[in-house]
């Protein structure tokens, strides 16, 4: 589900100046230069409170300004500084999503805190990050409540989630079994809380079942040829499970290996019972 990116090279506040030298024409050149100081100091305090939507103050002084910030992401002009930015973050090597470990290539950015509440970080590099469409459909605007300032996970700064920090059961019958998504059991509280709202907001145990319903029928069919040709079936799908922790164990197809291999019980259905037969 989430996966712990590494943080972006460009440095947050040297971005501030370069954009800031940039601009030559009025009325942006002055406008600019005469909030660079307090701009850099607002992306100096994102970083150091690791992006925390309750503890990163929103701008009301630049609102009438606020599309002068957004075009900076939007219509980047040849040669920016914040256009090249942009193009090493959009060259990814990622073939997965990192905000919901769904198996596809993440295709936009997404600003962690939204540029719409926040444009003065419309270009700070650690408030960008690969996400795929329907999360960022899903999390559009959204940042937190007043009873929950933070819903998301941050891929640079909440480093937890380089470990496994989803878990999924299945439940009998097996043959047309039930799945459950939860925070992982060896989170702490505050942890466990930030994922809950994370697979909430994003709406991701509805996105995954199709993909677990799948997965399964595609096992039970594994299973039942692995059974005529003789292979050891724990064996192979501990395997499977270990190379699908690659490159996150937060991904659909580990989560799913994984609620099988721990589960004694569907082990046992899927080496002995007499197995389903698919068209
Ligand atoms: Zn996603």
């Amino acid at each position: 589900m989430v996966m712990t990116l590494i943080g972006p090279t460009t440095c947050s506040l040297d971005l501030v100046d370069n954009v800031v030298s940039e601009r030559t024409r009025e009325p942006n050149r002055s406008f600019f230069r005469s909030i660079a100081g307090e701009w850099r100091q607002r992306v100096a305090v994102y970083i150091a409170q690791r992006g925390s939507p309750g503890h990163v103050p929103t701008w009301p002084a630049i609102a009438s300004k606020a599309t002068s910030f957004k075009t900076l992401y939007s219509h980047p002009a040849e040669g920016s500084s914040q256009g090249a930015m942009l193009a090493t973050l959009r060259d990814h090597e990622l073939d997965l999503c990192p905000a919901c470990g769904s198996p596809t290539v993440p295709e936009t950015l997404d600003h962690y805190l939204p540029k719409g509440k926040y444009p003065h970080f419309a270009v700070t590099p650690f408030n960008l990050t690969p996400m795929c469409d329907p999360c960022q459909r899903r999390k559009s605007e959204k940042t937190g409540d007043h009873l929950t300032p933070r819903f998301f996970i941050h891929p640079y700064f909440d480093t937890f989630s380089i470990d496994q920090i989803v878990q999924l059961r299945i439940a009998p019958p097996f043959a047309t079994p039930t799945f459950m998504l939860s925070a992982h059991s060896a989170l702490t509280n505050p942890e466990a809380a930030l994922v809950t709202t994370h697979l909430r907001e994003l709406e991701i145990a509805r996105r995954y079942v199709r993909f677990f319903r799948n997965e399964h029928r595609r096992l039970i069919r594994n299973v039942t040829n692995m059974r005529v040709k003789g292979l050891a079936v724990l064996e192979n799908l501990e395997s499977w499970q270990a190379g699908h922790a690659d490159p996150t164990p937060n991904g659909w197809h580990h989560l799913f290996y994984d609620a099988v291999t721990s589960n004694a019980d569907l082990v046992e259905y899927l080496v002995n019972d007499r197995l389903p037969l698919y068209p």
